[in-house]
């Protein structure tokens, strides 16, 4: 399952962010998973659990991990019908035409993250 490696590089990435910013304890972390971006929030979430007990970077097993699933969304570029695609390339179930562009779904992105600094002070931060 590829969710353990993309884990394991998200708490990576938060974590060398965290730092910079003097934050020594992740609290939460927020992730945007779309239906279409390959990603199964049920592994990412285990995947995510296992991590959390292995004391590696700055989460630990207090860390929280929030899933926000985006749903896919389609558009014909034929007769304008908006519909939920299931895979990435759809026949538009109107006019039947393969001329749907997608407009949501591919996501999977950290969304924000919390966490405390130094001074045990709560903060919540937003990365990129
Ligand atoms: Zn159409």
């Amino acid at each position: 399952m590829h969710e353990m490696s993309l884990m394991v590089d998200v708490i990576q990435l938060v974590s060398d962010d965290a730092k910079l910013r003097d934050i020594n304890h992740i609290s939460k972390i927020t992730m945007i998973v779309g239906d279409l971006s390959n990603v199964l929030p049920d592994a990412l979430e285990l995947a995510f659990i296992f991590l959390r007990t292995q004391e590696v970077t700055l989460i630990n097993e207090t860390t929280e991990l929030e899933l926000i699933r985006e749903e896919a969304k389609a558009i014909c570029q034929s007769c304008d019908h908006t519909f939920t695609p299931d895979y990435r390339i759809a026949l538009c179930p109107r006019c039947g035409l393969l001329r749907a562009i997608l407009v949501s779904g591919e996501t999977f992105r950290v969304e924000s993250y919390e966490g405390s600094d130094r001074d045990e002070s709560e903060a919540t931060r937003r990365c990129t």
